[in-house]
This record gives C-alpha cells, structure tokens and sequence, in this order.
C-alpha cells in the first residue's frame, strides 16, 4: 500500500525535503537517517511517541513497507521501543550503550535461523539423552553445568562457550556421535547468538545468568530422571525465548507453541 504525498506541505512542518526521498536509493535508509536526527536534535525526545505509521508514511511520501523496515532498523538499533498497541517511542535509555553488534540486522537473522536449527536437532538430542543417559554421561552434563554456574566472569565468549560445553555433553549422552559432530560444525554460529544474548543482557548481567542456569538445571533435571518429555519442554523453552524475540525484533511471527 504506497500512500504518496499529494500535496505539498508547510515546509516548516514536514522537515526532510520530499525531494531527496523520492529519489532513488534506499529510502528505509534516508527515513532512518532523518528520524534519527530527530532523535539525536531531541525533536523528539526520550519517551516521545513517534508519529503513526500512517503519518510517517504521508509525510516522507513512501510506502508502509518503507516505514516499517525504517522502524524496524530503529528498534533493532535500540533508539526505539515499541509497546504493543500503544505505538513506537524513543528508547529512554542513552542510545549508545544499546548499540551492540544487535543493531546489525543480518548478525540478529542468523543468530535466529541458528537458533531454528538447534531446536530441531536438540529436541532430539534432549530425548535421546533423557532415554539413553549412563551415569558417565550425566555426570559429565552435571559438570558442565556447575561450570557455568559458578563462572565468575562478564565475558561473553567464555559465557557462551560454557554455555555451549552443557549442550555439548547432553549430545554426547545420546551415545550418537553425530549429535556431538554437528554442535561441533555449528559452534561458531550458535556462539554468535550466545554473545548477542549476552549483550543484550549487559545491565541485568546477573538476572540472565541466573535465569540461563535455571534453565540449564530444569534440562539437567529432567535427563536425570529420564523424563524424555520435561526435557523436551525444558529445552524449548530455554530456546523459544530468544527465538521469539529475535523474530519480534524483525517483525516476524512468533511460534505458536507446542502442545
Ligand atoms: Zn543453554
């Protein structure tokens, strides 16, 4: 749906000279670049409602498309939050210490599409171990877990890879050496969302590994008794979080969860 500009405006009032945007080029990018000066001029100042969607769209003359996939970039850059069906708003918090590597767009798509796999496979993998567990291997998923939880660290990549070392010894209790093989070829990527989580978590650093732990120790539990289906549950629901605010950020449906 294109609402175009008809007529033109009080100049005074409409800001970004329509010209330079019915230009060619990318016009996501030159409506990020003027709401963004908006922002940082404080025309729009923190904990500002944006103008509507509809209204952004009149005023920049361009499509609904555009404005979302602005906003999009936006909210994913940490200088906007939008609040369910109340509207967008600028982010209250000084912009630049939310300026992670979350901001890029294509890092916050892979780091989904990782996650998607892991779900696939590891729901697997949590069954099998939960049905094929020897004491060994449970000890060894214990072990990995009382690293983590006893890390004394804010570095993100020894965080991920504690983390990653749980979901490595609960591929190797499937006593399925291509579970261990495949984490292994996907170590990289699965780290990457591991960093991003954990960046996204700066300030509230010790409420998400206390909350990661939890988890962890909700899996542990249910492998230990051979629950194959708690711990089927519980692995979803370590990965279904995550998964489902990266698809919020690129304004991608949720998953609807399973029975
Ligand atoms: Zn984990």
């Amino acid at each position: 749906m294109i609402c175009e500009t008809i007529d033109p405006k009080d100049p005074k009032e409409s800001g970004p000279d329509v010209s330079v945007i019915t230009q060619r080029g990318n016009l996501a990018e030159i409506v990020v670049a003027q709401l963004a000066s908006r922002i940082d001029s404080g025309l729009y100042g923190p904990g500002d409602k944006l103008p509507s969607s509809a209204q952004l769209c009149e005023e920049f003359g361009v499509s609904r498309t555009v404005i979302r996939e602005a906003l999009t970039s936006l909210k994913v850059a940490g200088r906007v939050t939008a609040r369910q069906g109340a509207g967008v708003f600028v982010t209250e918090k000084d912009a630049k210490t939310l300026n992670f590597e979350i901001s890029r767009i294509d890092d916050i798509r892979s780091a989904m599409q990782i996650i998607e796999l892991r779900l696939g496979v590891e729901l697997q993998s949590v069954a099998l171990a939960a049905s094929r567990r020897t004491p060994e291997a449970l000890a060894e998923i214990a072990r990995a877990y009382d690293q983590l939880e006893s890390l004394d660290t804010t570095d993100a990549e020894i965080e991920a890879e504690a983390d990653f070392d749980f979901h490595l010894a609960i591929a190797k209790a499937t006593r399925n050496p291509h579970f261990p093989r495949f984490l292994e070829a996907v170590r990289g990527e699965i780290s990457l969302d591991l960093v991003l989580k954990h960046r996204q978590s700066a300030g509230g650093y010790q409420a998400y590994l206390k909350k990661i732990n939890k988890e962890h120790a909700a899996i542990l539990a249910a492998i230990t008794q051979g629950d194959v289906k708690g711990a089927k549950n519980a692995l979803a629901l370590h990965l279904e979080e995550s998964l489902n605010r990266y698809r919020a950020m690129l304004d991608e449906p949720a998953t609807v969860a399973e029975e």
